[in-house]
């Protein structure tokens, strides 16, 4: 491990109006992880990633990517320096094809043809975008539109890719095809991910470490394989 983090929170505090949502969240991501972040809902786990993005703003405390705040870096510029997410209820365009959708991911790319290469490698990573690529992508099923979400911030060339509840009303076999993708991505390209989940099994199979949110604090940090293994965890979010 790096001695470095990409991507730091240091007591962030956010929230909406009276609701305080984050109360002084501290959480470390390093090059080349996959960091889960559990908790059940309303935890916090989809705030966590809004702040880090700069969608909601920190009232307190830093956030640091590569070594520098980006408290006050607005939110579209974040994906230029590196760092993506891929929101909850993914988002995607809906009136423009599979291969528009593709092509607004590297909208701040000149490399033309990096960037037909990239979509390519989209297609082989998802062969079915292929099979639909000129398809709107709102026609596409819940699991082909996840798959499009993702395929669309990596045509960004994340550095460190944001998820939120990849799982999110999923049928099961596509769940596992979108985390199997996940890790390729992460073994492949090493691009480091912090993904938020409630599936929290699932979240911790993908991961190197995780973190555990309750009601807007991190209450335990572990190993993956640890906190898989922890038979508090076993019990409050394995359903044991
Ligand atoms: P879920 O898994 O259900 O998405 P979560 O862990 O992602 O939950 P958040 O969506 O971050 O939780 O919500 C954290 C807290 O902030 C909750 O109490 C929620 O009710 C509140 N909250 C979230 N969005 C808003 C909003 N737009 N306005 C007011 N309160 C909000």
């Amino acid at each position: 491990m790096s001695a470095e983090p990409i991507l730091e929170l240091r007591n962030v505090h956010s929230g909406y109006g009276t609701i305080k949502a984050l109360k002084g969240v501290s959480l470390k991501v390093y090059p080349g992880e996959v960091v889960a972040i559990i908790g059940a809902n309303g935890a916090g786990k989809s705030t966590t990633l809004m702040t880090i993005c700069g969608i909601i703003a920190a009232e307190k405390g830093e956030v640091l990517y590569d070594g520098k705040k980006i408290n006050k870096v607005s939110p579209e510029k974040l994906p230029i320096k590196g760092l993506c997410q891929v929101p909850e209820g993914r988002r995607i365009f809906p009136r423009l094809s599979v291969e528009e959708n593709l092509i607004l991911g590297a909208f701040h790319r000149k490399d033309q043809e990096g960037i037909n290469k990239d979509i390519e490698y989209m297609y082989s990573l998802f062969p079915i975008l292929g099979e639909r690529c000129k398809q709107h992508g709102g026609t596409l099923s819940g699991g082909e539109q996840q798959m499009l979400a993702i395929a669309r911030a990596l045509m960004t060339q994340p550095k460190v890719l944001l998820l939120d509840e990849p799982s999110l009303g999923l049928a099961p076999i596509i769940i596992q095809q979108i985390f199997d993708i996940i890790k390729d991505i992460n073994e492949k390209n090493g691009t480091t991910i912090l993904l938020v989940e409630q599936n929290a099994n699932l979240a911790l199979q993908a991961a190197t470490r995780g973190y555990v949110l309750e009601t807007g604090e991190i209450t335990l940090e572990d190993k993956a394989d640890a906190l898989l293994h922890n038979p508090e965890i076993r019990k409050a979010y394995l359903g044991e």
